[in-house]
């Protein structure tokens, strides 16, 4: 846990957010700002900064979150359409530095994104 750290503030629950899904080492929870009908962000427990900063030993978390997805998607009834995505760095809009994985869709997708 990093105290000055907003998500892991929000899995301590000093900062409130709509869950969504929660085990032993994932947690998702509802974008602020949706872009998309079902806007979800699934967050390893474990603070890691971002994808770059992950390193091997984080290989079956990014795998498992990207599992936690799909699981939310099927529950959500998406599996037509949705996109996992991460932000990485300045440029792709990375603002928030506790690796996130958004789950996008209910809605028509372009491609590529903008
Ligand atoms: P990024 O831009 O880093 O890829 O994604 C950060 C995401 O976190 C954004 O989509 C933003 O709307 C969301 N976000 C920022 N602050 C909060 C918050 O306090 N609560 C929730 N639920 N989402 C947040
Ligand atoms: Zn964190």
């Amino acid at each position: 846990m990093a105290n000055d750290c907003l998500f892991c503030r929000i899995l301590s629950g000093e900062i409130p957010a709509k869950k969504v899904y929660e085990d032993d080492r994932a947690f998702a929870f509802e974008d602020i700002n949706p872009q998309a009908p079902t806007h979800v962000l699934i967050i390893p427990k474990k603070h890691v900064i971002g994808l770059k900063e992950a390193g091997e030993a984080d290989a079956e978390l990014l795998g498992y979150c990207q599992l936690v997805a799909a699981k939310i998607a099927r529950q959500r009834g998406i599996e037509d359409g949705y996109r996992t995505v991460y932000n990485v760095g300045p440029k792709a809009g990375q603002s928030v530095f506790h690796l996130h994985l958004h789950l996008l869709g209910g809605r028509d997708l372009r491609w590529p994104p903008g």
